[in-house]
C-alpha cells in the first residue's frame, strides 16, 4: 500500500534542521512512506522550524513537500509575502492557521488574506482543531467559515477531537471540508467506530496523517491499516486523496 503521511512535523530532539530533516526523511524511510507533507510553525524561531526555514530546508527535496504555517498575530504581512512566495514558486502546497494554539477562529476577518490567496492559488487552509482548546474550533464555527468561502478547501485536522461524530455530523453538507486524521490513535475505539462510519459515507473527504515529531508515525500507520474499511476506501484514505487535495505530483516511473 502506498502511503503519504499528509500531517507531520520537524522531530525537535535534534541540534540542527538538517540533523532534523535527517530524522524525519528516515523516520519516513523505515515506515515505507513514500511522501509525506512537513506543516511548519507560525513561529518565527521554533523547534519544529518556522515558514522560511522549512521551504528552504526542503526544497529541492522529492519527497517532501511543505505546507506554512502562518499567524495574524507574528509579523503578518512579511510572512505573508513569504508565503505567497513560496505557494507562487510550488514549494508550500497549503496554509495552516494554529486556531486553538492561538486565540483566533477559522471565520476571523483577520484571516481574509489568507483565503484570498489559498484560493487564487488554490491551496488548502488547514486548521488545528479540537484537543486543548476546542471552543475555537467547534463544527459550527468551521462551517460558517467554510461556507463563506466555498471556493477554498479547507481541511479540518484532528477532526475536532474527541467530538468526532459532531464534527463529521454539523460538517456532512459541506463538500470543501475534508478530514486530516492526524493524532487520533491514542483516541481508542470510539473514534475508531466514528472514523470508520464517517469514512463509510464520505471515503474521498479522509487524509492520513500521523503529526509524526509529536506524535508516533508507525502508530498511526498501524491505526489507519487496522480501520475496518474497504480497499477502496484504505486507498484513498492512505495517499488519493491527499493526491489530489495537496496536487502531490509523483515523478514518472514511480
Ligand atoms: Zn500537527
Amino acid at each position: 500500500m502506498k502511503i503519504i503521511d499528509a500531517h507531520m512535523h520537524l522531530p525537535v530532539n535534534f541540534p540542527s534542521l538538517c540533523e532534523k530533516k535527517n530524522a524525519l526523511l528516515a523516520e519516513m524511510k523505515r515506515n515505507g512512506v513514500c511522501r509525506g507533507i512537513v506543516i511548519s510553525d507560525s513561529e518565527i524561531s521554533s523547534d519544529i522550524g518556522s515558514l522560511e526555514e522549512c521551504a528552504k530546508l526542503f526544497d529541492g527535496c522529492g519527497d517532501v513537500n511543505i505546507i506554512g504555517g502562518i499567524s495574524p498575530f507574528i509579523d503578518y504581512a512579511v510572512q505573508m509575502k513569504a508565503l505567497e512566495k513560496y505557494i507562487a514558486g510550488g514549494s508550500i502546497v497549503g496554509i495552516k492557521i494554529y486556531s486553538g494554539h492561538e486565540p483566533v477562529y477559522p471565520n476571523d476577518g483577520r484571516l481574509e488574506p489568507v483565503y484570498e490567496i489559498a484560493q487564487r492559488y488554490d491551496v488548502p487552509v488547514l486548521f488545528h482543531t479540537g484537543w486543548n482548546a476546542p471552543e475555537y474550533t467547534s463544527p459550527e464555527v468551521i462551517m460558517k467559515a467554510a461556507k463563506a468561502h466555498a471556493d477554498v478547501t479547507v481541511v479540518c485536522c484532528h477532526c475536532c477531537y474527541p467530538n468526532l461524530e459532531e464534527c463529521f455530523g454539523v460538517l456532512a453538507d459541506c463538500p470543501n471540508v475534508y478530514f486530516d486524521i492526524s493524532s487520533l490513535a491514542e483516541g481508542g475505539n470510539s473514534v475508531k467506530a466514528a472514523l470508520e462510519k464517517a469514512i463509510h459515507i464520505s471515503p474521498d473527504r479522509f487524509i492520513f496523517g500521523s503529526d509524526y515529531g509529536c506524535c508516533g508515525q508507525a502508530e498511526h500507520i498501524g491505526f489507519a491499516l487496522s480501520l475496518n474499511i474497504s480497499e477502496y476506501e484504505r486507498e484513498r484514505l492512505m495517499h488519493g486523496n491527499a493526491v489530489k487535495i495537496y496536487g502531490i505530483k509523483f515523478p514518472q516511473n514511480s
